[in-house]
C-alpha cells in the first residue's frame, strides 16, 4: 500500500509531553472532521487542496526518515486524520530503524500498527473517539476554541488510562488573541482538576516547520490570520 503524503519535515514537537524534542512529522492526507479551525486544513478543505498529493510507499517514507533526521529523533505520524491508514507496515520499518513512532488522531477509527505514543485530540463535535482508541492514549489534547468545548471534550474520555495527561490548548486565534474567555476557562479548569494541564502549541511561535523544505508554506487562513502565515 502507498500513503498520501501531505508533507514531511523534519522540526521539534511543539506541544504535549514531548514538547521541544526533535521529531520527524509525516502528515497523511485526507480527514472527515472539517473542524472549523483546523490549521492543517490543506489536508482536506475544497479551497486549500494541493495541486497533487504524493504516494509514497512505507519504504520509501523509512528512507527518507533515515535519510533526513538523525538518529535519536522520533516520529509523529499525524495528518489529516492518520489512523483512517493501516499504520504498521510503517510503523515496522521505523522501529527497525530503532526510532520511537508517535500518532496525533482525533481517534474515530480502529489504530493499526504499534505505536509508542498516541496523543487523543477529541472532535466532539464531529466524529467522537472510540472507546478502545481512548482506552490506548498515552496523552489527550483538548483544543478549546470556546469555554464548553472542554467539558464536551472531556465527556468523550471514558476508559482514559488514569496516567494520561489531559491538556487543554487554547485554539491557536484565541491564543493569538489572548481571548480571556477561553484563556481563564483553562485556568479555572486546570485550577479545579488538577490532571488536567494548561497547553500551548509553542511551534506557532518559533515556526521551526517552515525551515523544512518539504513542509508546505501556503498561506491557509483556517484558526489564524494569513498575513502571519498561519
Ligand atoms: S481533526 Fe485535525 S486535521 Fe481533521 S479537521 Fe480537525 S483539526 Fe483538522
Amino acid at each position: 500500500m502507498k500513503y498520501p503524503v501531505y508533507e514531511r519535515f523534519y522540526t521539534w514537537q511543539g506541544e504535549g509531553v514531548h514538547l521541544g524534542r526533535a521529531a520527524y512529522f509525516i502528515r497523511l492526507y485526507g480527514c472527515p472532521q472539517a473542524c472549523p479551525w483546523c490549521d492543517s486544513a490543506g489536508t482536506w478543505h475544497r479551497d486549500y487542496r494541493p495541486d497533487s498529493v504524493p504516494l509514497l510507499s512505507a519504504q520509501e517514507l523509512s528512507e527518507a526518515v533515515q535519510q533526513e533526521a538523525p538518529q535519536g529523533a522520533f516520529v509523529v505520524l499525524t495528518g489529516g486524520e492518520p489512523i483512517l491508514f493501516d499504520l504498521a507496515p510503517l510503523v515496522t520499518l521505523l522501529h527497525a530503524q530503532g526510532r520511537r513512532v508517535h500518532l496525533e488522531t482525533s481517534g474515530i477509527a480502529p489504530l493499526r500498527g504499534a505505536v509508542d505514543w498516541v496523543t487523543l485530540s477529541p472532535k466532539p463535535f464531529g466524529q467522537p473517539p472510540l472507546p478502545e482508541v481512548v482506552a490506548q492514549a498515552t496523552e489527550v489534547k483538548i483544543i478549546v476554541h470556546e469555554p464548553d468545548d472542554i467539558a464536551a471534550g472531556l465527556a468523550t474520555l471514558e476508559g482514559l488510562p488514569t496516567d494520561a495527561p489531559i491538556w487543554l490548548h487554547p485554539e491557536w486565534s484565541k491564543a493569538r488573541d489572548r481571548d480571556a474567555g477561553v484563556l481563564n476557562a483553562i485556568t479555572q479548569a486546570v485550577k479545579a482538576d488538577p490532571r488536567l494541564r494548561a497547553g500551548y502549541q509553542l511551534h506557532k511561535l518559533y515556526r521551526p516547520d517552515e525551515l523544512d523544505p518539504h513542509s508546505d508554506k501556503r498561506l491557509i487562513p483556517l484558526g489564524g490570520q494569513v498575513a502571519l502565515g498561519y
